[in-house]
């Protein structure tokens, strides 16, 4: 098989909420125009991206 991407992936966050370290795992997408960039910005589904500002769905 060849090389490729799964579109929908789960991604881990580590959260501090001061009481230490929360590890909560969250279903996200990595920002299309960051990537081309070579930045993997992981933004939630229905989001924009922090970075760039591209909706992400
Ligand atoms: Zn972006």
């Amino acid at each position: 098989m060849c090389h490729q991407h799964p579109i929908d992936e789960t991604i881990v966050l580590s959260m501090n909420d001061g009481a230490g370290i929360t590890t909560v795992p969250v279903p996200g997408r990595r920002c299309p125009a960051c990537l081309e960039r070579g930045d993997t910005v992981w933004v939630i589904p229905g989001k924009c991206c922090p970075v760039c500002g591209t909706p992400v769905s």
